[in-house]
C-alpha cells in the first residue's frame, strides 16, 4: 500500500480528511510519524499557493506523496478577510473562540443580508519529486451573529452554509462531511486519483 502524509498539524482538518481519504488505498500517516520536522513558511497570498509549497515540502523530506490542505474563511463585508490569515486573525495566542467572538465584533452592525462568506480550500497532493495536482472547493453561507454549536473547528460555530439555518458546528460532522469546501476538493481529488492518465 502507498504510504501518504496528510501534511498539516490542525486535528479538525486531519479527522475530516482521514475521514474522506479512508477507503481510496493509501496507509495514511501523519507529520508526527516523520523522522524530522518540516517547517513550513506560509507566505502565499493565496490558497493554492501555500497548499502548493506544504505539499511539496512534506512529500520531498518524507519520500512519498503528501496531501496538503490550506483553507479559510473569506468574508465579503470585510473585502475578503481573513481570507489566507484565517489561522492567525486576531494576532497569535488566541483560541478558535477568541477569533470566532473577534469576527463578530467586527461584524457588528451589520445586518443579515449583508454577512455573506464563503469557505474556501485548496488541497495539494504531490509526489517526491515535485510532480503536483491541486484541487479547489467552496462553501458559501453568511456569519451567524452568535457562536452555535459544539462540533467541528474553527469558524464553524459563526458559519450559516446556504440552505440551513443552523452553523456548522450545530450541523454536525456528516452533514458538514457531504456540504464542505474540503470534501468538494477532496471528491475531485478522488476522482483523479481513480483515474490514472488523466
Ligand atoms: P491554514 O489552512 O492552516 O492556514 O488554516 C486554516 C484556518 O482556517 C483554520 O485554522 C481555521 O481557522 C479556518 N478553517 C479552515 N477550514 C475550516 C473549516 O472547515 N471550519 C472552520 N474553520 C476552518
Amino acid at each position: 500500500m502507498t504510504r501518504l502524509v496528510i501534511a498539516t498539524s490542525n486535528r479538525g482538518k486531519i479527522a475530516e480528511i482521514e475521514d474522506l481519504v479512508c477507503g481510496m488505498g493509501f496507509a495514511v500517516i501523519g507529520l508526527s510519524d516523520l523522522p524530522a520536522r518540516v517547517d513550513i513558511v506560509e507566505d502565499a497570498d493565496n490558497f493554492e499557493g501555500n497548499a502548493r509549497k506544504k505539499a511539496i515540502a512534506v512529500a520531498r523530506a518524507a519520500g512519498c506523496p503528501a496531501l496538503s490542505d490550506d483553507s479559510g474563511l473569506c468574508v465579503d463585508a470585510l473585502d475578503g478577510r481573513p481570507g489566507v490569515h484565517s489561522a492567525r486573525y486576531g494576532g497569535p495566542g488566541l483560541t478558535d473562540g477568541d477569533r470566532n467572538r473577534r469576527l463578530l465584533e467586527e461584524l457588528t452592525g451589520v445586518n443579515e443580508d449583508r454577512r455573506t462568506a464563503a469557505f474556501h480550500c485548496a488541497i495539494a497532493f504531490s509526489q517526491p519529486d515535485g510532480d503536483i495536482r491541486t484541487f479547489n472547493g467552496i462553501l458559501r453561507g453568511r456569519i451567524s451573529f452568535s457562536p452555535r454549536g459544539d462540533s467541528g473547528f474553527g469558524y464553524d460555530p459563526v458559519f450559516i452554509p446556504n440552505g440551513f439555518d443552523c452553523t456548522l458546528a450545530e450541523l454536525g460532522m456528516d452533514v458538514k462531511q457531504r456540504i464542505s469546501h474540503r470534501a468538494a476538493a477532496l471528491s475531485q481529488f478522488a476522482q483523479w486519483i481513480r483515474t490514472p492518465g488523466t
